[in-house]
């Protein structure tokens, strides 16, 4: 049996794997070269003492002790042929291929249909958002091969851990090109640079067993007969000559299309199909230089290059409303996230790297029904309308290009204008604009006060280097798609399956890949029982 040992590790120790052995073998009561195998379970950065370490928990195989290495989910995939069943997936984000990876494990043949491009030709789009402000409704930073989480931060942590087989999901991102480093650190990422590579990977596993994936093909109707969805009419985006619409048949629709597919959600309504609104949480982006929350959390400046591009994670109440810092991208950048042109989204992304002087960050209030009131009568659409209204009236601010309105921190906070804007990673640019009126005010009174929280429980919080940006309003999905809890299909709809995270039930890119391997063996214990 081998023993588990925790090791504490100054950054210059880290990759020193001779000095690895050492305290281990000293922890053992072996010597270093008995040591057959060492196996790094967990690693984490502690960086509360005056001195930040690594902290690893790690396997030691001792004389005699073999240490046999998982064998690769990949190899235990076979070719499908369809005769155990034909599932449409709509959407190809992390909740759509994870699905389809599942689905070839189960022998069932998944078939997925994707409005946008392929992961490569994607860039082109993302590169006319930045440069140009041209925003393509079908091809942008959530749409695509790859979803929403393709250029993204590639953060891998998540709350929602027993919602599924965590470990399964990050194994088949290693075996698609990820870092393996990801299977043991605490708060893995993968970096945008790095996801295309892996998105592509996966792809190519799910062509080689069987499955089909088709890129530009707009999911605009559902077939349904008696109750039951027996398929999908795609709407070609770029049609070729005479093959503009088509329809798709299958035995079950895993329906996976994501938080910014407000058409999606609207065709289920008009088709009869129940849908329901969810609370979400709308705010800014907020931007600080890297070498600030270094300082506060390293206690260095400049940090040791050894260390990560530190980060934060902030919460408090205002006025029992929950006012907390999401989707923190260190070293990073803040994106425009739009997927219509005449609305302003902001978000964040990072490189493997994390090497750019910018640290940005979420900073959004909890929407609830009760501060809705104005927008009840879109009924079960207040909240999308909320969110739009919203993103519409901080694109009327501007002038017509993907620029973002912002101020200075301490000028947000005060309720005034900026005379001037701190630098900022933002590409298509910023300008000034009142902020504290453009943001409905249950919206901006909580941030303002929350905020001024932060800057009590973090030194420096409150410089005037840091930037707000409006506004970050996909934080989450405005609606939820009914499911049956066992089943996990449409409680009035046989056959369909919401998914991920435009169904509600995913926040993030792990998260929505373990609801796509849940929904998989779902959609296959179906077709085994009938
Ligand atoms: C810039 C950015 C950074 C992010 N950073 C992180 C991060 O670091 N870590 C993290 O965990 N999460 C991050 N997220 C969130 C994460 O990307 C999402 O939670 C995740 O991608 C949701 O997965 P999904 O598969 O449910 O949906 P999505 O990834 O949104 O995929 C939905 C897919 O459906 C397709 N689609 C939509 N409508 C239709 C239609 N009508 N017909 C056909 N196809 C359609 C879209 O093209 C898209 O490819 C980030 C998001 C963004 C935008």
């Amino acid at each position: 049996m081998p023993t588990t040992v925790e090791l504490v590790l100054r950054p210059e120790e880290l990759h020193h794997s001779a000095l690895l052995r050492q305290k281990a073998a000293q922890q053992t009561g072996l010597s270093p070269g008995q040591i057959a195998h060492l196996e790094i379970l967990k690693s984490s950065l502690d960086a509360r003492g005056r001195d930040p370490v690594f902290r690893l928990r790690a396997e030691v195989y001792g004389p005699g002790e073999v240490f046999t290495p998982e064998p690769a989910l990949l190899d235990a995939l076979k070719p499908v042929d369809g005769r155990k069943g034909r599932v449409l997936i709509v959407g190809a984000g992390p909740a759509g291929y994870f699905a389809a990876l599942e689905l070839l494990e189960l022998g069932m043949q998944p078939i997925v249909l994707d409005r946008g491009k392929d992961v490569r030709a994607r860039r082109r789009d993302l590169r006319a958002i930045q440069q140009f402000g041209e925003v393509n409704p079908h091809s942008n930073y959530c749409f695509g091969e790859g979803g929403a989480g393709t250029y993204s931060d590639g953060k891998l942590y998540t709350r929602s851990d027993k919602r599924g087989n965590l470990r399964k999901a990050l194994r088949l991102l290693v075996e698609h090109g990820a870092k393996s480093d990801i299977l043991t650190e605490a708060h893995p990422h993968i970096g945008s640079n790095k996801l295309p590579g892996v998105v592509q990977n996966i792809r190519e596993t799910i062509l080689h067993y069987g499955g089909e994936v088709h890129f530009g093909q707009m999911v605009t109707d559902f077939l349904l007969k008696n109750g039951r969805i027996t398929g999908v009419v795609t709407q070609a985006v770029e049609p070729a000559a005479g093959a503009s619409s088509a329809e798709w048949q299958a035995d079950a629709v895993i329906l996976a299309t994501g938080h910014s597919a407000r058409d999606i959600y609207r065709l289920l309504h008009a088709k009869g199909i129940p849908i329901e609104a969810k609370p979400f949480a709308l705010g800014v982006r907020v931007e600080h230089p890297q070498t600030m929350v270094d300082s506060v959390q390293y206690r260095q400046s400049p940090r040791d290059e050894r260390l990560p591009a530190a980060s934060y994670s902030l919460v408090c109440q205002v006025r029992d409303r929950g006012v907390f810092s999401f989707c923190m991208c260190p070293g990073g950048l803040i994106v425009p996230a739009a997927t219509a042109p005449g609305e302003i989204v902001v978000n964040g992304m990072s490189m493997s790297r994390r090497d750019s002087p910018f640290a940005n960050s979420g900073v959004v209030v909890a929407v609830e029904p009760e501060d809705l009131a104005p927008w009840h009568k879109h009924g079960v659409f207040a909240h999308l309308e909320f969110q739009a209204e919203v993103e519409r009236r901080m694109f009327a601010a501007g002038d017509g290009s993907q620029k973002a309105p912002a101020l200075r921190l301490p000028d947000f906070i005060a309720g005034r204008m900026s005379a001037d804007l701190p630098g900022s990673s933002y590409i298509p640019g910023l300008f000034t604009a009142p902020l504290y009126e453009l943001l409905p005010p249950f919206i901006y009174k909580r941030l303002r006060d929350g905020l001024g929280q932060f800057g009590k429980m973090m030194r420096s919080y409150l410089t005037q280097e840091a930037v707000v940006v409006g506004t970050e309003s996909r934080t989450s999905a405005p609606l939820r798609i009914p499911r049956d809890p066992v089943s996990l299909m449409h409680p009035q709809v046989a056959g369909l399956f919401p998914c991920g995270e435009g169904a509600g039930y995913a926040g993030g890119i792990l998260s929505a890949a373990m609801d796509g391997q849940r929904v998989a063996r779902a959609v296959y214990s179906l077709k085994v029982e009938r």
